[in-house]
């Protein structure tokens, strides 16, 4: 079905935006890897994407909604059905009133951050140098310095996988630790965070101070998805793998940065089965000395 050309001309016909067929994911995920997508589409607009899910829907045909990629594994085989990717929904507003910023699933965190300093609206500092979306981000409940999207989100808005939209309220929501608890096809479509009022010089010298820990803590002049494994409670993923020695590791181009243990950067042609053998290496060496099992935060789709 997906190979058949009407199905290619009737998504191109549903999408103003781009349809990119038998796509490298290596040109699209930050870390640099993955094999060829069957279908990578962007709509522009909700009702475009609700287009493309219920085409989808009634052709029986998987997909997955993406954003920045930036905290993304495709495997190197590919992934067989479509990426969606919400990059082209990129509305943002705020309202000095309620002390708010709304924005699409696709703006990016800087875009954010850069708004909410221009307004002195303080509470997104802690998002300052995370490479993602909105989208990607309250779906991962991205955070950082003690803080994570779920202490900012007010609601969040949805579309289900039979195309039907809806506004839902923090306490609706299932937030946990680097996730958000959504059913099976659900896409979100945008969020609204609830800030409060600041000074914008102090917003201001707290994004500087985290965009300055991040440049010394982080090996950023490398290829990479960020933080391979969540945290266990009290203690940091990285400081184990430092701890039993790992740091330098490598598979082929795939290496356990020498900067930060929890990161694994591609130094130049890995592919996306050095990274995962990496990952599996760590985290049988980690319960063999250690006896704590770290569980992968970075999303692995695709197939071998
Ligand atoms: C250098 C670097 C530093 C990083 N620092 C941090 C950090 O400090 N804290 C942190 O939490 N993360 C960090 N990350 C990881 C990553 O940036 C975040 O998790 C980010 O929020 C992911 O957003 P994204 O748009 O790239 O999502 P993607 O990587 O595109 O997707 C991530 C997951 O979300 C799903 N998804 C994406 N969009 C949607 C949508 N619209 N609806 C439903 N599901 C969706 C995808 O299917 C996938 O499962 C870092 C990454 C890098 C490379």
């Amino acid at each position: 079905m997906i190979r058949d050309k009407t199905f290619r001309d009737k998504l191109e016909s549903i999408v103003s935006g781009k349809v990119l067929f038998d796509e490298p994911m290596s040109r699209h995920t930050s870390i640099g890897v993955g094999g060829m997508t069957d279908v990578l589409v962007f709509p522009r607009s909700i009702g475009e994407l609700s287009r493309v899910i219920s085409y989808l829907r009634d052709c029986d045909v998987p997909f997955i909604p993406v954003g920045n990629c930036t905290n993304l594994i495709v495997r190197d085989g590919g992934y067989r059905g479509v990426l969606i990717s919400l990059r082209e929904l990129t509305a943002i507003d705020h309202r000095q009133s309620s002390f708010s910023i709304y924005a699409d699933a696709g703006v990016p965190f800087s875009e954010i951050v850069n708004l909410s300093i221009k307004k002195s609206l303080a509470g997104m500092e802690f998002c300052a140098g995370i490479p993602g979306s909105v989208g990607g981000g309250v779906k991962m409940n991205a955070g950082a310095f003690g803080s994570e999207l779920k202490d900012v989100v007010d609601t969040v808005s949805l579309i289900n996988g039979r195309g039907k939209t809806k506004v839902a309220v923090k306490d609706e929501l299932k937030f946990e630790y680097r996730n958000l608890d959504l059913p099976e096809g659900t896409v979100i479509l945008g969020a609204r965070f609830l800030l409060t009022k600041g000074s914008r010089e102090k917003i201001q010298r707290r994004v500087s101070e985290i965009i300055g820990m991040r440049k010394r803590k982080h090996p950023l002049e490398y290829r990479s998805a960020g933080s391979i494994f969540k945290n266990p409670p009290d203690i940091s993923a990285g400081k184990i793998i430092d701890d039993i020695g790992l740091k330098g590791e490598k598979i082929g181009d795939a290496r356990i940065s020498e900067m930060h243990g929890n990161f694994i950067v591609n130094s130049g042609k890995a592919k996306a089965k050095d990274i995962i053998s990496l990952i599996d290496m760590a985290q049988k060496k980690v319960w063999e000395e250690k006896g704590i099992h770290l569980e992968i935060e970075v999303k692995i789709i695709g197939v071998d």
